[in-house]
Formats: C-alpha cells, sequence, structure tokens
C-alpha cells in the first residue's frame, strides 16, 4: 500500500461528475472512496473497473449521503482503514423538478435532504480528522442554477444556492487550520441527470451558453482537481463556474 497517496471520498462517484473526478484522482494513484446510493451496481463497479486500470486503489460504497448515521459509519470506516481523508468531493445530488405550485412537500425535502444536508453530514463527519492534520481539501458541487435560478427548480436551486452559503461559512471556519473549501458551480453538463431533459429544454439551454457546446463531466473535474492541488492553496471560499459562460 502507498502510504502517500492522498485518500479521497467521493460522494455519487459512480457516474456522471463524479466519476469522472474519480478518474482524474486515479491518474495520481490516490486511494479512492466512491460512495452511491442505487442498489444497482451496475454504474460503480464499471467506475472501480475503470479506476483499477490505472492501478488507483477505489472501492466503492453502498451509503445514503443524506442518512446522518449512515455517513458517519462510511467516514469512520474509512478513517479507521486509512488513517485520513485528504479530500471530500461533495458531489452526490439529484433533481426533482416541478413547478412550486405542483411541488409536494416530499419532493422539496427530498431534493433538499439529498443535495444539501448531505454536504452538512460528510463535511461534518471529516473535518474533525482534516483539523487534527492541519491539512484538507473539500470541495461541493453546486451548479449555476443556485446562483440564477430556474423555473421548476426551486428545491434544485434553493439546495444548490445553499450550499454555496455553506461553502463559504466553512471556509472561514476552517482556514485557520489549512484547510481549504470551494464549490464548483456546473452549467449544463452531459450526464443521465441532464440526458433526462428534452431536447427542447437542452436546445434552450444551448442557445444561451457563450461557448455554443453543452460542457462534458471531464470539464467540470479538471476544475474539481485543481482546486484539489497545491497550487490552488491560496484560494477558499470560492464558486467556480464550469458553464461555457451561462453564469458570468
Ligand atoms: P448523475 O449522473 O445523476 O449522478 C449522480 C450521482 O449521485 C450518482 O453517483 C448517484 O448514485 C449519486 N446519488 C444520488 N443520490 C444519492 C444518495 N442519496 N446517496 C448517495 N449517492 C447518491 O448526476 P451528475 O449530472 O453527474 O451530477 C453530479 C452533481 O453535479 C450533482 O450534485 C448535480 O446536482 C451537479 N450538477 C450537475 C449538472 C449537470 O448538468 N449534469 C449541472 C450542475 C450541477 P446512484 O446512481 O448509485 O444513486
Amino acid at each position: 500500500m502507498n502510504d502517500s497517496a492522498r485518500v479521497v471520498v467521493i460522494t455519487g462517484g459512480s457516474m456522471g461528475i463524479g466519476r469522472a473526478v474519480a478518474l482524474k484522482f486515479a491518474e495520481e494513484k490516490a486511494k479512492i472512496i466512491v460512495a452511491h446510493y442505487d442498489p444497482d451496481d451496475s454504474a460503480s463497479s464499471t467506475t472501480l473497473e475503470l479506476l483499477g486500470r490505472y492501478g488507483a486503489e477505489a472501492t466503492s460504497h453502498k451509503v445514503d449521503v443524506s442518512d446522518y448515521g449512515e455517513v458517519e459509519a462510511l467516514f469512520k470506516d474509512t478513517i479507521d482503514r486509512f488513517g485520513r481523508v485528504d479530500v471530500l468531493i461533495n458531489n452526490a445530488g439529484i433533481a426533482r423538478d416541478a413547478l412550486l405550485m405542483r411541488m409536494s412537500e416530499d419532493v422539496w425535502d427530498t431534493v433538499l435532504k439529498v443535495n444539501l444536508k448531505s454536504v452538512f453530514n460528510c463535511t461534518q463527519a471529516v473535518v474533525r480528522s482534516m483539523v487534527k492534520m492541519k491539512k484538507g481539501r473539500i470541495v461541493n458541487i453546486s451548479s449555476v442554477v443556485g446562483q440564477i435560478g430556474n423555473p421548476g427548480q426551486a428545491n434544485y436551486a434553493a439546495s444548490k444556492a445553499g450550499i454555496m452559503g455553506f461553502t463559504k461559512s466553512i471556509a472561514r471556519e476552517v482556514a485557520g487550520r489549512g484547510i481549504t473549501v470551494n464549490a464548483v458551480a456546473p452549467g449544463y453538463i452531459k450526464t443521465d441527470m441532464t440526458d433526462a431533459l428534452s431536447e427542447k429544454v437542452r436546445d434552450a439551454f444551448l442557445e444561451q451558453i457563450p461557448l455554443r457546446r453543452i460542457g462534458e463531466p471531464n470539464d467540470v473535474a479538471e476544475a474539481v482537481y485543481w482546486l484539489c492541488s497545491e497550487a490552488a492553496g491560496y484560494i477558499t471560499g470560492q464558486v467556480i463556474h464550469v458553464s461555457g459562460g451561462l453564469f458570468m
């Protein structure tokens, strides 16, 4: 086992943006812990297979990131096994769209729990050990929608705006301990989440993207990975938009 390899936890690392982030860390042969939710392990198995090709030590865990106890157990196991967590990527997220007048309480609560409470759960579970080490990197995946809003996504936008406020507050709390906390706000990125949208919605977004293309998961992963590098050590409490200029 390579003891100098970084220990990296990526929530929602089984597919989409999370998988692309995991692949970036695999290039440096990090020890990667992929958390995902679906009992169907096929996406996470593919991810582990891809990570293995780089010689990275990777495991996947089925965890509901909105569940405080499950998250606590995941981080306890990880720290017991590896002694630390160097990097936390809070990436897991869902969308359950509806216009406000038709949005059920359950749909509101579910999105807020999975997208925002999860970030509290995971960050709190890891921060003590990072404080002890006097170093650490936390990157939270927000969304351009948290900044500009989107009809039908009041729950999603609120959760993603909440991540921005959380990021800045925790960045201030832990900056003195050598830990940076930043957010990345993707625009429209091609993943299963956006594949669910109609061509009409996609085309409407495309119209508004100055760089005139839909983003790829790797566009986001590059920014996330860089924020976790030594080179980005003087950057904290920031929201970096990766949206082809959709928000500027
Ligand atoms: P995706 O392809 O749908 O992947 C979502 C990931 O989150 C999956 O690995 C999924 O695992 C996991 N997940 C969902 N609920 C979970 C739960 N309760 N506990 C643990 N893991 C859970 O989505 P994506 O497009 O890559 O999005 C990744 C992040 O980027 C999300 O936070 C999303 O809001 C944000 N984002 C995406 C876009 C975009 O255009 N795609 C734009 C802005 C922001 P299972 O499948 O195993 O449940």
